[in-house]
């Protein structure tokens, strides 16, 4: 089967034509500056190529053309016709209460994603341009929705409620969702077949340019550091992570900013970026900069480690234990430092980080020293197959 996964942004598309069963990528790409003017990156990592081209793209209907034709192209194109896709999966970011799993998308689904637009105002309006774009090019191609918060649709109310009045609730559906759920539920899998056991205590650290931590057990959410949007947990790039709401009131007050403004400064000017004094939301510039001295630098790191530390002390007395511990993303994947701050110390719970084996960058290995009673893992996550995989069992129905 050849699976097409569109990740629809507001102004980008990203997409990868993919073997759901194999995990072999055929193609993928990326469309950016849609609605300005459009411009398109297009790989096939088999035969180490990469082509740009400056494409009109006033909406993402055109984005998605662009898409297939390239995929069809003589000299960069991977299929002779749109035919060979057999289904298109779609990354959804905020599927509500309604959403526990993926699904085919047919008018009721897509409704569904329309009203779950005031959870998720900055995605979901753009997930859904993606999804009516495929359905305008290839109208009888099947199409799925994977979404963000679908894993964790398994958190007990203890963890998901706020405590909050609960009208909110009932009425307005306010309470943790949680995000990075397809990674997340990757990992579980990914556990569960490295160890051949699914009675297991799991914390997954997802940590990129966006972060959340997810409590697992017996392969299912119990918890997760994101909530209602994915602004609050740790400290991110630019996201502030968990803060005093007063914070966001203070500023209102003082500087004369509307909500919007504050959240927009809380979203796109904070976390370990705004820690740094502005010099990078990239742990590699934060890293570069606290080896020649900026104290900035450092703090943006150490709190970012102290913080990562603190969420899986809580998730280890959550669960009653813990038994594996995964690091995954950009910065998990990649950074043995900060994978090394953030376990430093955490000998009392078991986990001891083997240094040589530490030092690896996008593999997937056990990382813990042999006598650990944590086996600490890095496991490059794949958002991408998991809908991919979705989409083919769905689309067989
Ligand atoms: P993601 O959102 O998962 O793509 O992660 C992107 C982030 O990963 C970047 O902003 C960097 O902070 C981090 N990152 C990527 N590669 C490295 C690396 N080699 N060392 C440290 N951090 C890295």
């Amino acid at each position: 089967m050849e699976i097409l996964v569109i990740n629809a942004g507001s102004s980008s598309l990203k997409y990868q034509l993919m073997d759901p069963e194999t995990g072999y990528v055929f193609a993928k790409g990326l469309c950016e500056r849609i609605g300005i003017d459009g411009r398109l990156t297009h790989k096939v990592p088999q035969r180490d190529l990469k082509v740009e081209r400056e494409i009109p793209m006033p909406t993402h209907s055109e984005a998605i053309a662009a898409v297939l034709d390239v995929l069809q192209d003589a000299e960069v194109g991977v299929v002779r016709s749109v035919d060979e896709i057999d289904a298109v999966g779609h990354r959804v970011v905020h599927g509500g209460v309604k959403f526990a799993a993926s699904c085919v998308i047919d008018e009721a689904c897509k409704q569904a994603i329309r009203d779950c637009i005031p959870l998720g105002p900055l995605h979901n309006p753009a997930n859904l341009m993606g999804i009516e774009a495929c359905e305008k090019i290839m109208p009888n191609k099947p199409q799925v929705a994977v979404f963000d918060t679908a894993f964790h649709m398994t958190m007990p109310p203890k963890a998901y409620r706020y405590a909050i009045p609960e009208e909110y609730y009932e009425k307005d559906h306010l309470r943790r969702y949680g995000f990075h759920g397809t990674s997340h539920r990757y990992i579980a899998k990914r556990v569960e077949a490295l160890t051949g056991r699914k009675d297991l205590k799991v914390i997954n650290c997802h940590l990129g340019n966006g972060s959340s931590l997810c409590a697992i057990q017996n392969g299912k959410s119990v918890d997760t550091s994101m909530g209602l949007a994915p602004l609050c947990g740790v400290p991110m790039g630019t996201r502030v992570g968990d803060v005093d709401t007063t914070v966001a009131q203070f500023i209102a007050d003082n500087y004369g900013k509307t909500i919007d403004e504050v959240l927009t400064i809380l979203n796109k000017k904070s976390g370990v970026f705004a820690l740094s004094g502005g010099v990078s939301s990239d742990f590699r510039d934060l890293e570069a900069g606290a080896n020649e001295g900026n104290e900035k630098c450092r703090l943006a790191l150490e709190k970012f480690a102290y913080e990562v530390k603190k969420y899986i002390g809580s998730y280890a007395a959550a669960l009653g234990g813990l038994d594996v511990l995964v690091f995954t993303a950009g910065i998990g994947e990649n950074d043995a430092a900060t994978r090394a701050s953030i376990c430093e110390g955490m000998e009392w719970l078991g986990i001891k980080l083997d240094p040589e084996k530490n030092k690896l960058r996008g593999k997937e290995r056990v990382i813990s020293a042999a006598d650990s009673k944590v086996q600490v893992w890095v496991i490059p996550t794949d958002e991408e197959l998991m809908i991919a995989q979705d989409t083919a069992e769905l689309a067989k129905r």
